[in-house]
């Protein structure tokens, strides 16, 4: 992308992120790939402050023997997030994986001891129950700490543009937030926003200015992985145009009442709905597993809507 234009439109859209999901005004935004590919680029970035605030400097030194960094996840932690811990070399027995509650939330006396070293991630958006951590809780004990905290809201993000804000409360006091655009947004694949409280940190981690590609730390190639890279801040700009503040709410609001709709029916027809249904997902399971089998839902209609058919018991 050359034209300035599209830099404009990017900036324009990251501003209008900000103001409608209520986040610190002057983090960076990155337009990225997928929620997958943002939350690496946040991750890392954690990961370098963390290790900069221990003295140790990534950019110099590699991350290959540098001081041990806690990383703590709930139980319930999405795989993409695991992968983009492998990519940084976080191995799955490195991870502290904390117990969640009936819900599928972080227990916040499960917590481990947390320190300038500790990476606490926090999820928006549970991808089986759509539930929400205890931000409010839990935040400022992590920042009281020095650590650094990062919030998966790929869908679940958006529920703070909507009625459903409350489930979001405490969340804006973390160090980053991944959220698609793909998703709730309804834009088409390969739109997702990295957004990270120090615009510095963000830039410092993914910097790739050369002599001849120069960029301020506002620059996209410096805000996520890629160098060349078509302004994918369009579609989210366009959603967000279209759609409005209240167009936004509107569409959350409705398929939060879809899925308690659909909740109803379905305890009606017999079937056990396992999660509160708080956000648009469902846990729904039938009178026996092979019933649950028979019955795939998996639809994506005029929402994105995953009726997450499950037959194991996740709550116990
Ligand atoms: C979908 C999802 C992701 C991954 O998003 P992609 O854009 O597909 O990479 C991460 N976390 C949660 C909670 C999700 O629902």
């Amino acid at each position: 992308m050359t034209s300035p234009a599209a830099a404009r439109i990017e900036q324009v859209a990251a501003e209008w992120l900000l103001d409608i999901l209520d986040l610190p005004r002057g983090s960076a935004v990155g337009f990225g790939t997928s929620a997958t590919a943002c939350s690496l680029t946040l991750l890392t970035a954690a990961r370098d402050r963390l290790l900069a605030n221990a003295g140790w400097h990534v950019t110099t030194r590699g991350a290959f023997g540098a001081p041990p960094i806690r990383v703590v996840v709930p139980e319930t932690v999405h795989i993409t997030i695991l992968k983009a811990l492998r990519v940084l070399g976080f191995g799955a027995e490195q991870l502290v994986r904390v117990a969640t509650d009936t819900h599928g939330r972080i227990d916040p006396a499960a917590l481990p001891p947390l320190d300038a070293r500790t990476l606490v991630i926090l999820q928006a958006g549970e991808v089986n129950t759509g539930e929400f951590d205890r931000f409010a809780e839990i935040i400022p004990l992590a920042k009281a700490a020095g650590a650094w905290v990062h919030v998966d809201g790929a869908f679940g993000l958006w529920a703070r543009a909507s009625a459903h804000r409350a489930l979001t409360d405490g969340l804006d006091g973390a160090d980053s937030w991944t959220v698609d655009g793909h998703k709730w947004l309804n834009t088409p694949y390969d739109c997702a926003m990295a957004i990270c409280r120090d615009p510095e940190v963000l830039a410092r981690a993914m910097n790739s200015d050369t002599a001849y590609a120069e960029g301020s730390r506002h620059a996209q190639k410096n805000l996520t992985l890629e160098f060349s890279r078509r302004a994918r801040g369009i579609p989210a700009w366009a959603a967000l145009r279209t759609l409005g503040r209240d167009g936004v709410a509107a569409m959350v609001e409705r398929h939060v009442a879809q899925a308690q709709w659909l909740a109803d029916r379905l305890r009606g027809e017999g079937f056990e709905v396992l999660n509160r249904v708080v956000l648009n997902q469902l846990v729904v399971r039938g009178r026996d597993d092979a019933e649950t089998a028979a019955i795939r839902l998996g639809a994506k209609r005029d929402a994105y809507f995953i009726g997450h058919v499950n037959s194991s018991r996740i709550f116990e």
